[in-house]
């Protein structure tokens, strides 16, 4: 199989080491792709969310699979483009993918299919922005209706941070605070067909003991020791399959990657959000985890037979991955600083380019991951560690905690949750 991967980050950089390990792929090309997939991949350089240049080029490298990495293209709908040259896709159609690209959409949906999420407004002016705080109280939930790559929430508890929010974004959703731990479950689907991965849980704040901004991602692990048994069953019944009827009642059926993020709240788990692609840097960890061939996987997925397709199988032990972010990042990261350290397997490339030189420099926000297994979580935390403290970037900036919590055993899940 001939695979055509769009995207440049981290989630494309593990999804290409997974396309390329699977012995039925026979060429992984990936476009834009980053210096760390050239070392698996052929790279091509396309405008990934031009839906038009994406299907000129699914054809040119005579594609058998086309796997879309980030939400953009997505949205963009370069999904119908592929799937209209009569080539198979991975990735939802434009359609479904308002999943993620307006907050307001997945709560109609949610409400129609009977979903347990929080309590929602959508506000558009400072007068019933200010009523839909109030009547929620602190912390304070605003979340951009629009796609803002994971940063267009804020959760605060100052109101008047909460208002100007508010106005920056223009469109919003204000939503009641959901109190619990987090986990991210991927659902791999066909439309009709599901079948999760392994949970994780993700690290969204800057700094140490979630403090700071939100960011794009600045760690995970996986699995999940701490969640309760029956968790994904639970969350299959109670949202993924609800979520996938109601999108094929309406006639837009979601084939692709469906994220959903929960809180364990006392009251039982709610989403907090779904995404129609896989979560960086969460997919690091769990493809780090599957022993399945993905390209087989994906192809299933894309071609509406994953029913017949055989049960996952998963390494045993635990993944661990770290970003290590630019200095400034998010809010205004420095880019073009020489990286040294990073040829070595487990380090994932997010943003990266090369120099005229060679030399590997900055290029993003998130800027590499350094990604390990081990038999345990704490093992795995080591490793992934290990592997970060090797890379040399000036000024930059990663979280000393991933994982810690769970290999300390200090996450509770409420009782109901
Ligand atoms: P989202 O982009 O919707 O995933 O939100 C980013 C992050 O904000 C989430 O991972 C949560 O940590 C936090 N968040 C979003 N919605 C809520 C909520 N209703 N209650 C508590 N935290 C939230």
């Amino acid at each position: 199989m001939r695979v055509l991967l769009v995207g440049g980050g981290g989630r494309e950089h593990a999804l290409a080491l997974g396309l390329a390990d699977d012995p039925s792929v026979e060429a992984v090309i990936a476009a834009p792709g980053n210096p760390g997939i050239a070392a698996v991949a052929e790279l091509r350089d396309v405008a990934a969310a031009d839906p038009g240049a994406v299907a000129a080029l699914a054809v040119e490298v005579q594609a058998d699979l086309v796997v879309i990495g980030p939400e953009a293209p997505l949205v963009a709908g370069v999904a119908d483009a592929v799937r209209a040259k009569g080539i198979a896709v991975f990735g939802p159609s434009a359609e479904a993918a308002r999943l993620e690209g307006s907050k307001t959409f997945a709560k109609e949906i949610m409400t129609a299919a009977g979903v347990p999420t929080a309590r929602a407004y959508t506000c558009t002016d400072a007068e019933s922005t200010a009523k839909a705080l109030d009547d929620f109280g602190a912390p304070y939930v605003v979340k951009n209706d629009g796609l803002a790559a994971g940063k267009g929430v804020v959760v605060t508890d100052d109101r008047d941070a909460a208002l100007a929010h508010a106005r920056d974004c223009g469109r919003v959703v204000i939503e009641e605070y959901l109190d619990g731990p987090e986990v991210s479950l991927f659902v791999v689907t066909d439309g009709e067909a599901a079948v999760p991965l392994l949970p994780a849980q993700d690290f969204k704040r800057i700094g140490d003991g979630d403090t700071g901004p939100n960011t794009g991602g600045m760690g995970a692990y996986a699995p999940l020791p701490w969640a309760p048994a029956g968790l994904v069953d639970e969350v299959m019944a109670d949202v993924v399959h609800p979520t996938l009827t109601e999108l094929r009642r309406r006639g837009t059926p979601f084939a692709g990657l469906l994220y959903v993020g929960l809180a364990l709240t006392a009251a039982g788990p709610r989403v907090i959000e779904f995404n129609a692609r896989f979560g960086d840097p969460e997919t690091q960890v769990v493809l780090a985890l599957l022993e399945t061939p993905l390209a087989g996987l994906l192809h299933a997925a894309a071609t509406g037979t994953l029913a017949a397709h055989p049960p996952l199988r998963w390494r045993d032990g635990a993944a661990v991955t770290v970003v290590v972010a630019a200095e400034g990042y998010p809010a205004s990261p420095r880019t073009g600083d020489v990286i040294t350290g990073a040829d070595r397997a487990g380090i994932i490339h997010a943003g990266t380019r090369r120099g005229a030189d060679g030399a590997l420099l900055s290029a993003g926000g998130r800027v590499l991951c350094g990604t390990a297994t081990g038999p345990d979580l704490a093992a795995a935390r080591d490793a992934a560690y290990a592997l970060v403290s090797g890379v040399e970037l000036a000024g930059s900036q990663h979280r000393t905690d991933i994982a810690a919590a769970a290999v300390d055993g200090r996450i509770t899940v409420p009782a109901g949750g």
